[in-house]
């Protein structure tokens, strides 16, 4: 359906898109994923040309869309979009932000866009809001609103650029129901998402982008489970853990504890988890800090789904030894990290030791 030979972006001297190459079959989803800054978002909008590409070809059913003369509004159309912030218009009701399209722009008489407007509140679980006003909606409302209007315009395949990414944690998945049902139904979509998860269970296909390229495209199974290349092996381990480098004893500990709040909502831990990590973090970080020589900390955080574990990884610079064998504090911070963690064996990784805490989960 869509084909993408060389496609490039540039905004003066930067590069952001680098030779795509892609394509993408009628009833397939696409999850796009990858580090933020790399381009995911500007493929999406060079597709559908909200954005002019610089240079490469875009065919959609073997039609250039990039040629002079072409229909680019008609071709809009048949790609519609669902971004980030819903971008509904405010002084429109539900209904209505779900009609003004399909009247103004295909031609639709009142009667059928309005008829055809509640078929897709009730496929988006949200009949009953059909006469409010966008303010009146919870994001996650807005956001399956914003997903039925899109649908209001029959396009043939849906963009989704992060569509979770400004909700409260705890919409999100209404929003990612409303997607998997429509991939069930067949949809073509492609999805810029950070939740992994989701993007495992519901692609047919997943593209790795990395520096303006995707770097390696696969199935689900080969993009999480058996990635080939460097780069996205390393991606795919960060995101399934909360990985920190401390260099400095000004790091900052909150960004850090966000870190861990959100890895523990991905793997629905409850919130006592979080605050135990947090703690065992602090302690840890604090008899780092507290011995002689410069702070050099790795530090990494993963659950196993399998074993049902969490374990923080500490690695340290220095002679083989236990960096926890001599603490500065006399005791205390030990006692505290014991309290909520096993102190597995220190081994040696490379010219660093090794500690791994195991976390009790009671
Ligand atoms: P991603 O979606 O992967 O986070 P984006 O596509 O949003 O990445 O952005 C890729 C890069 O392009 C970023 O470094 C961003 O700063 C840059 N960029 C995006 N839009 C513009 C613009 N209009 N002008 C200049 N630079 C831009």
């Amino acid at each position: 359906m869509i084909r993408v030979e060389g496609l490039t972006k540039r905004y003066g001297a930067t590069t952001v898109l680098d030779g795509i190459d892609a394509e993408i079959a009628r009833g397939e989803v696409i999850s796009i994923i990858g580090p933020s800054g790399t381009g995911k978002s500007t493929f999406l909008r060079c597709l559908n040309l909200l954005e002019q590409p610089s240079g490469g070809r875009i065919e959609i059913d073997g039609q250039d869309i990039l040629a002079p003369g072409a229909d680019v509004p008609r071709l809009r159309q048949r790609m519609g979009m669902v971004f980030q912030s819903f971008n509904l218009f405010p002084h429109l009701t539900v209904l209505e932000n779900l009609t003004i399209g399909p009247i103004r722009l295909r031609g639709r008489t009142k009667a059928e866009a309005e008829a055809r407007g509640l078929d897709l509140l009730k496929t988006v679980g949200l009949a009953e809001k059909a006469d409010s006003f966008p303010d009146q909606l919870s994001g996650g409302q807005k956001q399956r609103v914003a997903i039925a209007r899109c649908l209001s315009m029959e396009p043939e395949i849906i963009l989704f650029d992060e569509p979770t990414s400004a909700l409260d944690p705890t919409m999100v998945s209404e929003v990612l129901a409303v997607i998997r049902r429509l991939a069930k139904q067949g949809m073509t979509m492609a999805i810029v998402t950070h939740e992994m998860d989701f993007a495992r269970d519901v692609s047919s296909r997943v593209f790795y982008m990395d520096q303006g390229t995707i770097y390696e495209a696969g199935t689900p199974e080969q993009i999480f489970g058996d990635p080939q290349r460097d780069r996205t092996r390393d991606f795919i381990n960060k995101v399934r853990s909360v990985t920190a480098h401390l260099a400095s004893a000004d790091f900052d500990l909150y960004a850090l504890f966000g870190q861990i709040n959100g890895f523990c909502e991905k793997h629905l831990l409850p919130a006592k988890i979080a605050h135990r990590l947090e703690l065992l973090t602090e302690e840890v970080l604090a008899l780092h800090v507290a011995r002689p020589g410069p702070v050099d900390l790795d530090l990494a955080i993963a659950y196993s789904e399998k074993s049902q574990e969490i374990e923080i990884r500490l690695d340290s610079p220095g002679e083989p030894g236990d960096p926890l064998a001599d603490d500065p504090s006399d005791g205390l911070g030990l006692a505290i990290i014991r309290r909520y963690a096993e102190i597995l064996p220190c081994h040696r990784v490379g010219d660093r030791n090794r500690v791994t805490l195991r976390v009790a989960k009671a």
